[in-house]
Protein backbone atom coordinates (compact mmCIF):
# COMPACT_ATOMS: atom_id res chain seq x y z
CA UNK A 1 0.00 0.00 0.00
CA UNK A 2 1.52 3.44 -1.11
CA UNK A 3 0.88 5.93 1.23
CA UNK A 4 2.14 8.86 -1.39
CA UNK A 5 4.66 9.99 0.75
CA UNK A 6 7.60 8.53 -0.60
CA UNK A 7 7.46 11.79 -2.86
CA UNK A 8 7.76 13.79 0.02
CA UNK A 9 10.98 15.52 0.40
CA UNK A 10 12.94 17.00 3.33
CA UNK A 11 15.72 20.16 4.09
CA UNK A 12 17.00 21.51 6.53
CA UNK A 13 16.15 25.15 7.76
CA UNK A 14 17.72 27.66 10.31
CA UNK A 15 16.65 30.75 11.62
CA UNK A 16 20.01 32.37 12.73
CA UNK A 17 20.76 34.24 15.31
CA UNK A 18 19.35 37.35 14.05
CA UNK A 19 16.19 35.85 12.96
CA UNK A 20 15.88 34.90 16.90
CA UNK A 21 17.31 37.92 18.15
CA UNK A 22 14.48 39.94 16.33
CA UNK A 23 11.54 37.56 17.41
CA UNK A 24 10.72 36.66 13.50
CA UNK A 25 10.53 32.73 14.91
CA UNK A 26 6.51 32.75 14.83
CA UNK A 27 6.17 34.98 11.69
CA UNK A 28 8.64 32.65 9.79
CA UNK A 29 6.94 29.31 11.58
CA UNK A 30 3.43 30.65 10.09
CA UNK A 31 4.77 31.39 6.64
CA UNK A 32 6.52 27.62 6.58
CA UNK A 33 3.33 26.07 7.47
CA UNK A 34 1.13 28.33 5.02
CA UNK A 35 3.00 26.70 2.01
CA UNK A 36 2.72 23.16 3.49
CA UNK A 37 5.14 22.02 4.80
CA UNK A 38 5.40 19.94 7.85
CA UNK A 39 7.83 20.52 10.97
CA UNK A 40 9.04 17.33 11.47
CA UNK A 41 11.59 18.32 14.11
CA UNK A 42 13.07 21.19 15.67
CA UNK A 43 16.19 22.12 18.27
CA UNK A 44 17.74 25.15 19.64
CA UNK A 45 20.87 24.96 19.22
CA UNK A 46 24.20 27.35 20.03
CA UNK A 47 26.90 26.80 17.69
CA UNK A 48 30.52 27.16 18.90
CA UNK A 49 33.27 27.92 16.83
CA UNK A 50 34.26 24.38 15.71
CA UNK A 51 30.69 23.57 14.66
CA UNK A 52 30.04 26.66 13.23
CA UNK A 53 33.01 26.49 10.82
CA UNK A 54 32.28 22.76 10.03
CA UNK A 55 28.87 23.53 8.92
CA UNK A 56 30.30 26.22 6.71
CA UNK A 57 33.12 24.55 5.09
CA UNK A 58 32.54 24.83 1.94
CA UNK A 59 32.97 28.81 2.65
CA UNK A 60 36.42 28.34 4.81
CA UNK A 61 38.50 30.16 2.07
CA UNK A 62 36.09 33.09 1.21
CA UNK A 63 37.04 36.62 2.99
CA UNK A 64 33.75 36.65 4.89
CA UNK A 65 34.17 33.36 6.70
CA UNK A 66 35.43 34.89 9.90
CA UNK A 67 32.47 37.33 9.92
CA UNK A 68 30.43 34.26 9.30
CA UNK A 69 31.37 32.19 11.91
CA UNK A 70 31.28 35.39 14.13
CA UNK A 71 27.66 35.77 13.51
CA UNK A 72 26.42 32.31 13.30
CA UNK A 73 28.05 32.07 16.92
CA UNK A 74 26.74 35.21 18.51
CA UNK A 75 23.09 33.64 19.63
CA UNK A 76 21.15 30.67 19.62
CA UNK A 77 19.60 29.57 15.79
CA UNK A 78 16.21 27.28 15.75
CA UNK A 79 16.85 24.42 13.37
CA UNK A 80 14.21 22.58 11.99
CA UNK A 81 13.55 19.72 9.75
CA UNK A 82 10.65 20.33 6.95
CA UNK A 83 8.87 17.90 4.76
CA UNK A 84 7.26 18.29 1.89
CA UNK A 85 7.03 17.44 -1.83
CA UNK A 86 9.77 19.49 -3.64
CA UNK A 87 10.98 20.85 0.35
CA UNK A 88 14.46 21.72 -0.76
CA UNK A 89 14.03 23.82 -4.02
CA UNK A 90 11.04 25.21 -2.37
CA UNK A 91 12.24 26.49 0.59
CA UNK A 92 15.21 27.94 -0.96
CA UNK A 93 12.52 29.52 -3.02
CA UNK A 94 10.29 31.01 -0.31
CA UNK A 95 13.87 32.13 1.51
CA UNK A 96 14.80 34.69 -1.45
CA UNK A 97 18.56 35.29 -2.23
CA UNK A 98 21.21 35.14 -0.14
CA UNK A 99 21.53 39.31 0.13
CA UNK A 100 18.66 40.23 1.99
CA UNK A 101 19.34 43.86 0.53
CA UNK A 102 19.05 42.29 -3.09
CA UNK A 103 15.94 40.67 -2.19
CA UNK A 104 13.66 43.36 -0.53
CA UNK A 105 13.85 44.50 -4.24
CA UNK A 106 13.60 41.83 -6.18
CA UNK A 107 11.77 39.21 -4.27
CA UNK A 108 10.40 41.35 -1.54
CA UNK A 109 7.43 38.47 -0.17
CA UNK A 110 10.76 36.28 0.31
CA UNK A 111 11.49 35.60 4.31
CA UNK A 112 15.03 37.57 4.12
CA UNK A 113 13.17 40.64 2.39
CA UNK A 114 10.87 40.17 5.50
CA UNK A 115 13.50 39.88 8.18
CA UNK A 116 17.07 40.28 6.73
CA UNK A 117 19.14 42.90 6.67
CA UNK A 118 22.21 42.63 4.10
CA UNK A 119 24.43 40.12 2.55
CA UNK A 120 25.64 38.37 5.81
CA UNK A 121 22.77 38.90 7.98
CA UNK A 122 20.04 37.26 6.39
CA UNK A 123 17.91 35.24 9.36
CA UNK A 124 17.42 32.41 7.82
CA UNK A 125 19.54 28.89 6.06
CA UNK A 126 18.19 26.61 3.74
CA UNK A 127 20.11 23.40 2.13
CA UNK A 128 20.90 24.23 -1.27
CA UNK A 129 20.72 20.74 -2.51
CA UNK A 130 20.02 17.03 -2.09
CA UNK A 131 23.31 16.13 -1.32
CA UNK A 132 23.75 19.44 1.03
CA UNK A 133 20.69 18.41 2.62
CA UNK A 134 21.67 15.27 3.46
CA UNK A 135 24.76 16.31 4.97
CA UNK A 136 23.03 19.33 7.07
CA UNK A 137 20.14 17.10 8.46
CA UNK A 138 22.22 14.08 9.89
CA UNK A 139 24.72 17.31 11.06
CA UNK A 140 22.34 18.42 13.44
CA UNK A 141 19.56 15.27 13.45
CA UNK A 142 21.65 12.26 13.50
CA UNK A 143 18.63 9.94 13.92
CA UNK A 144 17.29 11.00 11.01
CA UNK A 145 17.11 9.25 7.74
CA UNK A 146 17.54 12.08 5.46
CA UNK A 147 17.17 10.08 1.94
CA UNK A 148 14.71 10.86 -0.90
CA UNK A 149 12.09 8.55 0.59
CA UNK A 150 9.94 9.36 3.72
CA UNK A 151 9.94 6.77 6.22
CA UNK A 152 8.31 8.49 9.36
CA UNK A 153 4.69 7.97 7.28
CA UNK A 154 5.08 4.48 7.03
CA UNK A 155 6.05 3.90 10.61
CA UNK A 156 2.33 4.92 11.85
P1 LIG B 1 23.02 30.87 1.14
O1 LIG B 1 22.82 30.97 2.63
O2 LIG B 1 22.01 31.68 0.39
O3 LIG B 1 23.09 29.44 0.66
P2 LIG B 1 25.90 30.99 0.75
O4 LIG B 1 25.91 29.51 0.93
O5 LIG B 1 26.57 31.54 -0.44
O6 LIG B 1 24.42 31.57 0.79
O7 LIG B 1 26.59 31.65 2.02
C1 LIG B 1 26.36 31.18 3.32
C2 LIG B 1 26.14 32.35 4.23
O8 LIG B 1 27.33 33.12 4.30
C3 LIG B 1 25.06 33.34 3.76
O9 LIG B 1 23.75 32.93 4.10
C4 LIG B 1 25.48 34.60 4.49
O10 LIG B 1 25.07 34.59 5.86
C5 LIG B 1 26.98 34.52 4.40
N1 LIG B 1 27.49 35.21 3.21
C6 LIG B 1 27.41 34.77 1.93
N2 LIG B 1 27.96 35.65 1.08
C7 LIG B 1 28.41 36.68 1.84
C8 LIG B 1 29.08 37.90 1.56
N3 LIG B 1 29.39 38.26 0.32
N4 LIG B 1 29.38 38.72 2.60
C9 LIG B 1 29.08 38.38 3.86
N5 LIG B 1 28.45 37.23 4.20
C10 LIG B 1 28.11 36.39 3.20
MG1 LIG C 1 24.52 27.97 0.94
Amino acid sequence: ISSGSEEKEKTLAMIKPDGLLGNYTERIKEVIVDYGFSILREITAQLDQDSAASFYAEHSSRSFFPSLIKYMTSGPVLVMLLEKENAIADWRTLIGPTDACKAKITHPNSIRAMCGQDSEKNCVHGSDSLLSAQREISFFFEDVSSGETNTTHDEL
